[in-house]
């Protein structure tokens, strides 16, 4: 059995919100990684990937629980030692050239001469296939350039563990296919000393194709929920049909457990539930794609035929889930009575039914249409319901909410929304 590089034991964090409030992100999270293990984290978005990753990394303090780990902390702030990220984003500095950013990795590197510096960061350059633009700035490179860069910054420190945030989230298809065959080839002809990577990642045919294990996260708050050894042999074949059962079997834990999670928290008195980020307009062309579909679809061949990863269908799901329009089981979505009459409706009876589905479930729509009701002109800024939103879920995800809350009135016809001056207000046939 190989060492355990990694060990995280009984993880929890939470934040402070504004008021005495705080939210648990993360809750009693334990995993341990080996030598030579390929680990992915996938989770629903906001569930506390990039958390986990960053208490991985030595960049944030859990609250509670151990992080032990084979090196030595790091000095002051900053990277446990042996460690080095990519990130989505590519993060490089736009003023320096590729070299430049490159040698960025060996900053902190203080046995290593200018000299040494510079050809190692040069040698890096060629293997991951930048060869010819040391002298290039970001902005004259492709995304998937950048994205090489953001990879070569990270291996020139050759880090004994590799951690990923979503590397390849923002690059087209084609691109990211051929980035990951090359960080593929890298690892497994060991061409890099890296003794381990952790991806975190919503691809589930991503951590399918690179990672030898998948560990699944739920969410509000993210625990563990599914530990999956992923043992074919490289390179794997997408059509294969163990390949496609493992893709699958993971699709049915994620969208099982967000649903749970849902039906949970609907019994939780005060505390408002998040909104998932979908918009009235989507879910509606989902509910008529379905219906069209007619029988009972796989989720995940769904989403291929839609060519949604999950990031953007399981919000939708989620919704029309919330709304009780659709069944989710096993992987498995149909329609329910509700949403079958939704989907053969006339555009008013349709908003009239999701009027209702929407107060029945959606407590912070009833909580903005007391507030409006309480005012004897029916009107409130939007700065208002921000500030209680932001008491529950920080001021990233607040505002995400209000955009949906104010969506889905909208389209509901609950209330109207003036952008221009942000107020929220009752049309005048309904004081
Ligand atoms: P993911 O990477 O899975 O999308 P994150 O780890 O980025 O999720 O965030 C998880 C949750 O923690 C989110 O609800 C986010 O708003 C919250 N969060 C993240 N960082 C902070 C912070 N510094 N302060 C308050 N809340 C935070
Ligand atoms: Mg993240």
């Amino acid at each position: 059995m190989s060492k355990a590089l990694i060990k995280l034991e009984h993880i929890f964090k939470s934040y402070d919100l504004p008021g005495n409030n705080n939210a648990t992100v993360l809750s009693d999270i334990s995993l341990e990684v080996k030598e030579r293990e390929f680990v992915a984290i996938l989770g629903p978005s906001g569930s506390g990937k990039s958390t986990l990753l960053r208490i991985i990394a030595g960049l944030v303090k859990p609250t509670q629980g151990k992080v032990s780990y084979q090196k030595e902390a790091g000095e002051g702030e900053g990277f446990r030692k042996g460690m080095s990220m990519v990130f989505q984003s590519f993060a490089l500095f736009p003023w320096l050239t590729v070299l430049e950013n490159v040698k960025l990795g060996l900053k902190n590197n203080h046995k290593l001469s200018e000299k040494q510096k510079q050809e190692k960061a040069i040698a890096t350059i060629d293997m991951i296939g930048l060869d010819g633009f040391e002298g290039a700035y970001p902005k004259e490179l492709s995304g998937g350039m950048k994205q090489r860069v953001g990879l070569g910054r990270a291996l020139v420190m050759e880090p004994d563990l590799l951690l990923m945030d979503e590397p390849f989230s923002a690059l087209d298809v084609l691109t990211a296919e051929n980035l990951k065959r090359d960080l593929l080839e890298l690892w497994m002809e060991k061409r890099i000393p890296t003794k381990s990577i952790i991806m975190v990642t919503h691809g589930i045919e991503e951590a399918v194709y690179m990672a030898n294990r998948a560990v699944v996260l739920s969410r509000d708050p993210a625990r563990v929920v599914a530990n999956i050894a992923i043992d074919l042999p490289h390179w794997r074949d997408k059509q294969d049909k163990a390949f496609t059962a493992l893709v699958d079997k993971i699709y049915s834990i994620l969208t099982a457990k967000e649903v749970e999670v849902k039906t949970q928290k609907e019994d939780v008195p005060k505390k408002i539930k998040q909104l998932p980020h979908a918009r009235a307009g989507a879910l509606t062309g989902f509910i008529e794609l379905l219906d069209d579909i007619g029988l009972k679809t796989d989720l995940y061949k769904l989403g291929e035929q839609l060519s949604l990863d999950l990031e953007d269908l399981l919000p939708i799901v989620e919704a029309a889930s919330l709304l009780k329009m659709v069944a989710v089981k096993e992987g498995d979505i149909e329609l329910t009575s509700i949403g079958k009459e939704f989907a053969e409706a006339t555009v008013l009876q349709r908003k009239e039914l999701f009027r209702e589905q929407a107060l029945q479930h959606v407590a912070s729509l009833n909580t903005v249409i007391s507030a409006l009701n309480s005012k004897s002109n029916g009107k409130m800024p939007e700065e208002f319901f921000l500030n209680v939103l932001t008491r529950h879920f920080g001021e990233e995800e607040a505002a995400n909410q209000l955009t949906t809350i104010i969506d889905w009135g909208r389209y509901a016809e609950l209330f109207a929304y003036d952008e221009h001056i942000g107020q929220i207000y009752l049309e005048k046939d309904d004081i």
